[in-house]
């Protein structure tokens, strides 16, 4: 079987130690099983992406011995053609437009936090056609219509993390209760809901297995559907552990301390970086 997968950060500060863990992790089951390691750079938060920022990732992985194979994908390069992707689900009728507060929609368009669940829209604006979309208004998907359509199918995905190793089946009441109508985009403005972008990026890049931290487990349910609205395959996926600071939270960009760039000043070796998270000298 060939074995595709990514590495995916945001270009909005330095890799940290987490990061590292996650690209190690990537890049070793890879190369373990003779097949490929890319990178993708998700970069559609233009105020905070910076092209430094890009580079010294890029920096970081070199030194600690992470080739990626291929050209890198940049998700700013295709928001264009995932405006246009979205149009299908638009003329199958499983869009509304919503005009609930700025803050609230921009919060449902990032990757999550840790612990925060999502927030499930009670349908306030469901009953609006989509004619009478404003600029600036978010792009829902209608839950319900889009179990519907997709009524019959198995939604279902294979997990090999070590916290939920095994087949998991999408029970749609439960996505009905736990997830909702999730914003899809913001019509009009360059941003395009994460979970989205990254399926279609997993498509296109051929990805096989998503290695992800274990935070992201809970959007895999939306993706698989989402995957199936498109006619996209869905890739198994491998949510793993999370790399914490000394109080046991997980690592932020702003933790500066723990930064790559900081161990390398400081005359850490890759091997060092390694032992640190737990992994295995290559
Ligand atoms: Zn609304």
């Amino acid at each position: 079987m060939a074995f595709v997968t990514r590495f995916a950060p945001s270009p909005t500060g330095p890799l940290h130690l987490g990061h590292a863990y996650s690209a190690i992790l990537a890049h070793d089951m890879a190369r373990a099983a003779g097949g490929r390691f890319l990178l993708r750079m998700e970069d559609t938060d233009l105020e905070r992406c910076r092209p430094e920022w890009d580079a010294l990732i890029q920096e970081d992985l070199r030194w600690l011995g992470l080739a990626w194979d291929g050209p890198i994908l940049r998700q700013a390069e295709h928001i264009a053609s995932y405006n246009t992707r979205l149009e299908t689900l638009e003329t199958k009728g499983l869009l509304y437009p919503c005009s609930c507060t700025r803050s609230d929609i921009r919060a449902a368009l990032a990757a999550p936090q840790e612990g925060v669940a999502f927030n499930v829209y009670p349908g306030t604006c469901r009953h609006r056609p989509m004619e009478s979309r404003k600029s600036g208004d978010a792009l829902r998907l209608n839950l319900a219509a889009a179990l519907e359509s997709l009524a019959g199918v198995d939604l279902c995905f294979t997990e090999t993390g070590p916290a939920h190793s095994g087949l998991h089946r999408v029970d749609p009441d439960q996505a009905m209760r736990q997830i909702g109508d999730v914003v899809l985009s913001r019509k009009g403005e360059d941003i395009v809901a994460y979970f989205l972008a990254s399926s279609f990026d997993d498509a296109d890049q051929g990805i096989t297995h998503v290695i992800r931290g274990e935070d992201l487990f809970d959007f895999t349910p939306v993706q698989v559907i989402l995957q199936h609205l498109f006619g996209l395959p869905t890739p198994v996926y491998h949510h793993h552990r999370l790399i914490r600071d000394d109080h046991g939270k997980r690592l932020a960009k702003r933790d500066d301390a723990r930064a790559i760039r900081k161990y390398r000043e400081d005359g850490a070796t890759p091997a060092d970086i390694r032992r640190m998270v737990g992994l295995p000298s290559p």
